[in-house]
């Protein structure tokens, strides 16, 4: 069974202010109309009048809710203001009526005081906890860049000692020495493009020179493994707007891990075409797959399962893709291969341009 597995999925996020906004307006909408009962009901029906004073609990819930001990205090200060003129129009010195308002007073004070300490309270503790999350974030990337770089300097410090000794044959030091500087650069790279913010420079730009030039780059990697760059492509004429350089960054990296996840000789299929108002892009290879583990951490920065990877590549693909506002989405199977989707969506003054265009060729 094909594992279906996707992260791009956007969220449509709430703005907190007009949420808070809302709150206040149903806050202050309750209170008024609450009061307004107590205000217009005959003072002689008493059991409606506890009906109506047990109603103040709403206000005083949301405001807790919403703007912690301060808000609640607040609003329980304004109910007991507003209510105040009515407990002494319509005071009587009978001790239930006393004890009653008494009580209620006391007990919906000290509701407010404690939904709203409590929801402070919650809300630090999850502030507190996103803190340590970020900062052990902080130290694992930390820890794993150092990691990275460690081998391929202690491989260069290495070498160029026992060059400086006179020992060992130069071609071999040197060829390691630059293959190691290449390993440093490469996770320099990566570090930089993830962590460094995507100005996007977008241009309209011919689909099918981005995928050659991504195939152009990649070409290296797949002869030494003697694995096939397979390429269906549409028509020349097809263009999308595109920012050129992070895209051919985000393709490279999925071309590559296709190559790398290839038996010798495999064949990894890149396939290019335009679906309706939107270009899909899908990379195939036939190798080994996915487990459920890698699956559901292969966006995480730093995760890898390579002896020789940053484990930035999918996290780089997938920022990129969506600074295109685009969707990526992997198929794995296990022992058959990873197929990897990118559907990004196509300007819709330039579906019309190009519409166009094909139309006056014709
Ligand atoms: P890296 O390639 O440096 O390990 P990536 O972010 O590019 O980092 O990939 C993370 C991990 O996802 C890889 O280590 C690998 O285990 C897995 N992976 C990515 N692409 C494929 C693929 N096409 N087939 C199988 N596994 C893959
Ligand atoms: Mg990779």
């Amino acid at each position: 069974m094909n594992r279906s597995f996707n992260k791009a999925n956007g969220m449509i996020e709430e703005d907190p202010d007009n949420r808070k906004r809302i709150f206040l307006v149903l806050i202050a909408a309750s209170i008024i109309l609450i009061s307004y009962l107590h205000y217009s009901t005959n003072p002689g029906i008493r059991d409606l009048h506890n009906v109506f004073a047990e109603l103040y609990y709403i206000p005083l819930l949301m405001s807790a809710f919403t703007f912690g001990l301060r808000g609640a205090v607040i609003v329980y200060i304004s109910i007991s203001l507003i209510y105040f003129p009515h407990v002494i129009m319509n005071w009587t010195n009978a001790t239930p009526f006393v004890a009653n308002q008494l009580l209620h007073g006391l007990f919906s004070g000290t509701f407010a005081f404690l939904a709203g300490y409590l929801v402070d309270r919650e809300k630090r503790n999850r502030e507190q906890a996103e803190k340590d999350r970020y900062l052990a974030g902080l130290g694992q990337a930390s820890a794993a860049i150092v990691h990275d770089l460690k081998n391929p300097l202690i491989s260069i410090s290495g070498f160029a000692r026992r060059l400086n000794q006179g020992k060992g044959d130069v071609d071999t030091a040197s060829e390691a020495i630059i293959k190691s500087a290449e390993d440093m650069e490469k996770i320099v790279h990566d570090v930089l493009d993830f962590s460094k913010p995507h100005n996007m420079d977008f241009r309209e730009t011919g689909i099918t020179d981005v995928i050659n030039e991504v195939l152009e780059y990649c070409k290296m990697k797949a002869d030494e493994k003697e694995v096939v760059l397979s390429v269906y492509l549409p028509d020349e004429i097809s263009t999308i707007s595109i920012d050129r350089s992070h895209l051919l960054r985000a393709l490279i990296n999925l071309v590559n891990n296709a190559i790398e996840a290839s038996d010798k000789t495999g064949v990894v299929d890149v396939m290019a075409e335009f679906e309706k108002d939107s270009l899909v892009i899908r990379i195939k290879d036939h190798g080994a797959g996915m487990d459920k583990e890698t699956l559901e951490n292969i966006f995480i920065p730093f995760y890898t399962k390579k002896s020789s990877g940053t484990g930035l590549g999918m996290a780089i693909a997938k920022k990129i893709i969506e600074g295109h506002k685009g969707k990526i989405i992997i198929n794995s199977k296990q022992g058959s291969g990873t197929e990897v989707i990118i559907n990004m969506p196509r300007d819709e003054r330039e579906i019309q341009i190009n519409m166009r265009r094909n139309r006056d060729t014709v």
